[in-house]
């Protein structure tokens, strides 16, 4: 996984990427910002689809491991949060 070539967002925070579920566009998969939706009060608009075909096996390992890593940036996030307070 290379972090350095990943698609960032205008805000600077990288995508996000999702599966949609809607009967339109099932398993579809789409990149969005952290920051956006409702719940934000200045949400960012950046939202695209990422269409890569990939066989259904591949699929199904590419989610496991997109688990893992957002598990990890997570954890990555708090540990610079922790460091962030530390000065
Ligand atoms: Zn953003």
């Amino acid at each position: 996984m290379n972090y350095n070539r990943r698609l960032v967002c205008l805000c600077g925070t990288p995508p996000i990427l999702n599966i949609s579920w809607t009967n339109d566009n099932h398993r579809r998969r789409f990149l969005d910002c952290r920051h956006y939706g409702p719940l934000f009060r200045n949400p960012c608009k950046f939202f695209d689809w990422n269409d890569l075909k990939f066989p259904s096996q591949t699929n199904i390992v590419i989610l496991g491991l997109l688990k893992k890593i957002n598990k990890q940036e997570k954890q990555l996030k708090c540990r610079w949060m922790k460091t962030d307070f530390g000065h």
